[in-house]
């Protein structure tokens, strides 16, 4: 009908606005058809007013800069690629956790959970207490979140700013840590290259992979992240050990 045929018309002057803009052609991921969809429903729903260029390509995400609604100036943009994600490895983080079960080994579900997850994860941390970026919206395989930076200049990451104060850092990340933990959250991949600073604030991002405590290497994460984390604080000249670290917030 015709209310269909303008939206359609609507749709496709997008569609070839984001393709002619030379930001979104990095590398081989231009948009496919059902990506392009879910960026121009978070437009027609107000939370992107306007897409910038790519801030960082991972190898399952690239993460855009965007206008957001008056309210917020600045988002961040998680774009997961379908095709691109090793969705075998990604499906081995959902296992045990009761809010994604029963997801088979369809590729483009698991990544859809991945996406759902990270906003209920990121969701969960900022509810605990964790610095995060704030969740905004969610769609299909597109994460809107607050961005980190000031005047379109993304913040650094805890291995390329400067520390003041690696003891007081280290404190907040351990906090942190408890406090995912207090409420069943594992992150899964923390590091210095996953710990933003902004603002002078310590904040924790990219938890996609974060497990559920009834995850049955949830253990292990912790173990590892805790590894990390004293590693980074260790070369920062600290006196501080994985496994006291681990015992600290399982103990706290
Ligand atoms: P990946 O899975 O690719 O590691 P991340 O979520 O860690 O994805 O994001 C990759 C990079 O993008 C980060 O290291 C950070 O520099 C930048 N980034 C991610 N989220 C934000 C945000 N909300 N604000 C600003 N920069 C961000
Ligand atoms: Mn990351």
């Amino acid at each position: 009908d015709k209310v269909q045929r303008q939206r359609d018309r609507e749709f496709n002057e997008f569609r070839e606005r984001l393709k002619n803009t030379e930001q979104f052609k990095v590398e081989q991921s231009v948009f496919d058809d059902a990506t392009l969809a879910a960026l121009y429903k978070l437009v027609q729903d107000g939370y992107v007013r306007a897409f910038g260029g790519p801030i960082s390509s991972g190898k399952e995400a690239t993460v855009y800069s965007a206008l957001g609604d008056e309210e917020r100036g600045e988002v961040a943009v998680k774009v997961y690629r379908i095709n691109a994600s090793d969705f075998r490895d990604m499906r081995d983080y959902l296992v045990g956790d009761p809010r994604f079960e029963e997801l088979g080994g369809n590729k483009k579900r698991v990544v859809l959970a991945w996406v759902r997850k990270e906003f209920a994860n990121l969701k969960r941390a900022q509810k605990a207490g964790v610095r995060v970026p704030d969740p905004i919206a969610v769609q299909r395989n597109v994460l809107v979140m607050e961005f980190l930076g000031t005047d379109g200049e993304r913040a650094p990451t805890l291995d390329d700013a400067h520390l003041e104060n690696p003891e007081t850092a280290f404190e907040v990340v351990r906090e942190y840590m408890r406090r995912l933990y207090d409420v069943g959250l594992v992150h899964g991949d923390l590091s210095e290259y996953n710990i933003i600073v902004h603002d002078g604030e310590l904040c924790i991002i990219d938890l996609g992979q974060a497990v559920t405590i009834h995850h049955p290497n949830s253990g292990e994460f912790l173990t590892r992240d805790c590894a990390n984390v004293a590693s980074f604080f260790q070369r920062q000249g600290m006196d501080v050990r994985g496994d006291e670290l681990e015992a600290w917030i399982r103990e706290h």
